[in-house]
Protein backbone atom coordinates (compact mmCIF):
# COMPACT_ATOMS: atom_id res chain seq x y z
CA UNK A 1 0.00 0.00 0.00
CA UNK A 2 1.34 2.90 -1.01
CA UNK A 3 0.87 6.43 1.14
CA UNK A 4 0.37 9.22 -1.44
CA UNK A 5 2.43 12.33 -0.58
CA UNK A 6 0.04 14.99 -2.43
CA UNK A 7 1.36 18.16 -1.79
CA UNK A 8 -1.46 20.41 -0.01
CA UNK A 9 -1.07 23.88 -0.37
CA UNK A 10 -2.88 26.10 2.69
CA UNK A 11 -5.18 28.66 0.80
CA UNK A 12 -6.49 31.16 3.01
CA UNK A 13 -9.95 33.02 1.60
CA UNK A 14 -11.44 36.48 2.91
CA UNK A 15 -14.25 35.55 4.82
CA UNK A 16 -16.68 37.97 2.81
CA UNK A 17 -15.93 37.46 -0.21
CA UNK A 18 -14.08 34.16 -0.38
CA UNK A 19 -11.54 35.51 -2.74
CA UNK A 20 -8.11 34.18 -2.48
CA UNK A 21 -6.30 37.17 -3.25
CA UNK A 22 -4.94 38.06 0.49
CA UNK A 23 -2.06 39.55 1.28
CA UNK A 24 -0.19 39.21 4.90
CA UNK A 25 -0.68 42.99 5.80
CA UNK A 26 1.24 43.23 9.63
CA UNK A 27 1.71 41.68 12.63
CA UNK A 28 0.11 43.37 15.73
CA UNK A 29 -1.58 43.47 18.95
CA UNK A 30 -3.93 41.28 18.38
CA UNK A 31 -1.50 38.86 15.51
CA UNK A 32 -1.57 38.29 12.21
CA UNK A 33 -3.82 40.46 9.87
CA UNK A 34 -4.71 40.01 6.28
CA UNK A 35 -6.00 42.17 3.56
CA UNK A 36 -8.14 41.13 0.85
CA UNK A 37 -7.40 42.34 -2.27
CA UNK A 38 -10.67 42.13 -3.93
CA UNK A 39 -13.25 43.58 -1.00
CA UNK A 40 -10.36 45.40 0.87
CA UNK A 41 -11.23 43.24 4.17
CA UNK A 42 -8.88 43.96 6.71
CA UNK A 43 -8.97 41.61 9.97
CA UNK A 44 -6.90 38.39 11.32
CA UNK A 45 -10.22 36.33 10.47
CA UNK A 46 -9.89 34.48 7.48
CA UNK A 47 -11.12 31.54 6.28
CA UNK A 48 -8.24 28.59 5.58
CA UNK A 49 -8.62 25.57 3.29
CA UNK A 50 -6.33 23.12 2.12
CA UNK A 51 -6.25 22.27 -1.00
CA UNK A 52 -4.10 19.76 -3.48
CA UNK A 53 -2.13 21.77 -5.86
CA UNK A 54 -3.65 21.22 -9.26
CA UNK A 55 -1.37 23.93 -11.22
CA UNK A 56 0.95 21.44 -12.78
CA UNK A 57 -0.92 19.02 -14.90
CA UNK A 58 1.61 16.33 -15.21
CA UNK A 59 5.27 15.80 -14.83
ZN1 LIG B 1 -12.61 39.84 0.19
Amino acid sequence: MFRRRAHRKRVLRCPQCESTHLIFETAGIVGQVYHCLDCDYVGSLVLETEEPSTSKPSE
